[in-house]
């Protein structure tokens, strides 16, 4: 295979590629850089990458993916348990970092490389296949402890020009990001999408809502981001009517990683004009549907698979659903280009995770609108509730719930519990921790809105919901008092 980013040789020298705060490369800049560092780690089977939010991060993953070794993404907020335990499943030889980085005594048995932005080298051409490893990202961590999924140089060449596709995303295309760098969304979506089209990227280095509104007005054309970020926005927008006239100035408003609430998708178009476009991926599969830019916009699905994604929901003794009444619920199965290879060292659950046929078990629910349009009702670890024979998604209550006035943030999952099976309890952040609203209030809210068979039946109030650096709930943190 050849290069996965054409752009580094074909794009005019003096294009922006990259802007980190005030610092920023164009293509000519950033291929030199590359190049120099590929000559330098060449050799290396694996190279871990201290993926702080900052041009050397995308300096490193670049080279290793011009020299042909496989990148690892080091979240560096991790602890030293976690860090101790990711390096010694993936055994790198050497760390890139940048200069001034301080790395933690996990990190001390390896070999360091400083990653020089301004360094000029021929960017080679790597000798590789389609099937070598381009990077191993550890999963998010929401479910249990992380796993690595080896990613194929295929599978990210797939999954970009399929939601170039869907986006209708081209080289013109100027990203605003502020997420991190070491998942599938803030990396390969983030910085190597873009690249891949011969586009350019902003960095916000951290989220802010005027940090947005400063780059779409300054020419600017798409945002990434997950739902907390939205939800920050849709929280903005009353008081901010600058910040509104920019979002109207987007092409594109991309949302994923976890589902955006339907409330925070109204209250952003209601403002703004605009659409937020969500789509699924994982770790595992890469992208796996979305909305398409030319599609109808739909708030609280996830849009249709991408082109190449084969998609299916099967019932829980493996039948597939074969007529989309928008009510079966059904896992979420695929099979692709987009797939993964393998979770590193654990050949166990590399087997449990496939059919004997070849699809992936995301593990996620859903189901599907008679023209196709997938809806995620949640996990089936944390999010399918089995009370008095109903099977009960918790996202559509955690939707409920957060259109009453007196919540700003919900959760929901469900308890053992002897006549029902399982009972539904709420985990709310009330809007005002003075006068949190009555269980009995949102319990009737809830039943007047979905059904009565849906209501919680125990409500919690904390102060914030437990998230990782996602964004995403860690719903195995809430435990039953
Ligand atoms: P772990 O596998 O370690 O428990 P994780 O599943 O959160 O963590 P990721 O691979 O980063 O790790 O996340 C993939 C999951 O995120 C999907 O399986 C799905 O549950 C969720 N997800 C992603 N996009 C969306 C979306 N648009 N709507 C709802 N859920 C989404
Ligand atoms: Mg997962």
């Amino acid at each position: 295979m050849s290069s996965l980013f054409p752009a580094l040789t074909g794009a005019p020298a003096e294009r922006a590629a990259l802007r980190f705060g005030e610092r920023s490369l164009t293509y000519g800049e950033l291929g030199a850089a590359a190049g120099a560092l590929a000559a330098r780690i060449g050799g290396a089977g694996r190279v871990a990458v201290w993926a702080t939010p900052a041009l050397e991060t995308a300096v490193a993953v670049l080279a290793a993916l011009q020299a042909g070794v496989a990148a690892v993404p080091l979240n560096p907020k991790s602890g030293e348990k976690e860090l101790g335990h990711i390096l010694s499943d993936c055994a790198p030889q050497v760390v890139l970092a940048a200069a001034g980085d301080e790395l933690p005594s996990a990190l001390g048995d390896l070999a360091r490389i400083d990653v020089d932005v301004q360094a000029t080298g021929p960017l080679p051409t790597p000798s590789v296949s389609d099937e070598d490893p381009a990077l191993i990202v550890y999963t998010s961590g929401t479910t249990g402890p992380p796993k690595g999924a080896v990613i194929p140089r295929r599978a990210v060449a797939h999954t970009l020009d399929a939601l170039a596709d869907a986006w209708q995303w081209t080289g013109e295309d100027v990203l605003v990001h502020g997420l991190p760098l070491f998942h599938v969304h803030g990396l390969v979506l983030g910085i190597l999408g873009p690249l891949r089209r011969g586009g350019s990227v902003r960095h916000l280095g951290r989220f802010t809502t005027e940090g947005v509104a400063r780059e779409l007005n300054d020419g600017a054309t798409m945002l990434f981001g997950v739902p907390t970020m939205y939800h920050r926005i849709a929280q903005a927008l009353p008081e901010d009517p600058g910040l509104a006239q920019a979002l109207g100035k987007a092409r594109l408003l991309v949302s994923g990683s976890a589902a955006l609430p339907v409330h925070d998708h109204e209250r952003i178009t209601a403002a703004t004009g605009q659409r937020v476009v969500e789509r699924y991926g994982m770790t595992e599969t890469l992208m796996n549907t979305s909305v398409r830019a030319d599609g109808e916009p739909r708030a609280g699905t996830v849009g249709v698979p991408l082109p190449g994604v084969e998609l299916r929901l099967v019932e829980e003794d493996g039948t597939p659903i074969t007529s989309y009444d928008g009510e079966t619920v059904g896992e979420i199965q695929v099979r692709g280009p987009n797939l993964f290879t393998e979770y590193l060292n654990r050949p166990d659950a590399t087997t449990a995770a496939f059919t004997q046929d070849g699809w992936f078990r995301t593990g996620d629910m859903a189901v599907r609108d008679p023209d196709g349009y997938v809806r995620i009702v949640g996990r089936k670890a944390t999010d399918l509730i089995k009370s008095g024979g109903y099977k009960i998604g918790a996202g559509e209550i955690e939707n409920a719930l957060l259109e009453h006035a007196g919540v700003r943030e919900a959760a929901v999952t469900g308890e053992p519990d002897a006549d029902l099976g399982e009972r539904i309890v709420a985990w709310i952040v009330p809007a005002d921790p003075q006068s949190p609203p009555p269980a009995e209030e949102l319990a009737n809210h809830v039943a007047a809105r979905l059904a009565p068979h849906k209501r919680p039946r125990k409500v919690h109030y904390l102060d914030v919901l437990p998230r990782n650096d996602m964004g995403k709930i860690m719903k195995r943190a809430l435990t039953h008092d």
